[in-house]
């Protein structure tokens, strides 16, 4: 039951042995497939950086078939990635302002999004397993159930469906526990996928098989954090592996604790 450890630096992938995820935003940076990082022991996810992106410029500067052929490249050079999100469509009301689309239309847009980078995965890599998972996207219960409906009548194996990422839950208010958890139970009721929560904050990460979180960094900065074994001339440990492998040790422990009781 991972919990990704979000990675600021892609590098990280090559020297840390804990489940990493890190974001196509970050490794789209490097330029040359020579410089990417070799997997050190661990795996890894791919994050599309959909509330970055579409927060931000409202659509993917990357088509499908860029995103793929990224995609595959970090799959046979960097290796041991255990999946790829697809290019979904938050739903946040950041980034419905953006796009001045609604919930239906980013849903309808994020099941599109799958189904096109399996096409051209099947186009590019055939010989290879296809990494993408598909992204339920919505604002409350029943979106989130028409979300999954969605997909199985644009033709999506549900059945076949291992890891369901379950997204736009990172910036919700903690009182909105309840919702979320309704929201992680009415899929579970469809799906005995994996559910994989993306950025929940540490109340909810219980409800989920496996979540990734960046929270390490956001709070080192907060405080203005100095770890003790930290021995980098950095002031604050915000981008720092010594924190964050600390930090996983923490969590990781504690996510398999609620999981063990769940
Ligand atoms: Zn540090």
């Amino acid at each position: 039951m991972p919990v990704y450890l979000g990675a600021p630096d892609p590098q990280w992938i090559g020297v840390c042995d804990r489940p990493l995820m890190v974001s196509h935003n970050r490794l789209r940076r490097i330029k040359s497939a020579f410089n990417l990082p070799v997997a050190y022991s661990a795996p890894w996810i791919l994050d599309s950086g959909a509330y970055d992106v579409i927060t931000r410029h409202g659509s993917y500067p990357d088509d499908p078939e860029t995103y793929v052929r990224a995609v595959r490249t970090y799959d046979v050079q960097i290796r041991n990635l255990r999946w790829a999100s697809s290019q979904d469509y938050p739903c946040e009301p950041e980034a419905l302002a953006k796009t001045g689309l609604t919930v239906l239309e980013h849903q309808l847009l994020s099941v599109q999004s799958y189904l096109d980078l399996t096409t051209w995965w099947r186009r590019l890599a055939p010989q290879r397993p296809c990494p993408f998972r598909l992204v339920m996207q919505g604002d409350t219960v029943e979106s989130y159930v028409r979300c999954w409906d969605i997909a199985g009548e644009s033709g999506v194996d549900l059945a076949a469906v291992d890891v369901l990422g379950v997204g736009s839950i990172c910036r919700r208010e903690r009182t909105d526990l309840p919702e979320i958890v309704d929201i992680v139970a009415a899929l579970r009721e469809r799906t005995t996928a994996r559910l994989h929560g993306f950025g929940v904050h540490a109340e909810a990460i219980g409800l989920f098989d496996d979540v990734d979180s960046m929270a390490w960094s956001k709070a080192a900065r907060a405080r203005r954090a100095k770890h003790p074994r930290c021995t980098a001339f950095h002031r604050v440990c915000s981008s720092c592996l010594v924190y964050a492998e600390d930090w996983h040790e923490r969590v990781a422990a504690r996510h398999a604790a609620a999981r063990a009781g769940a």
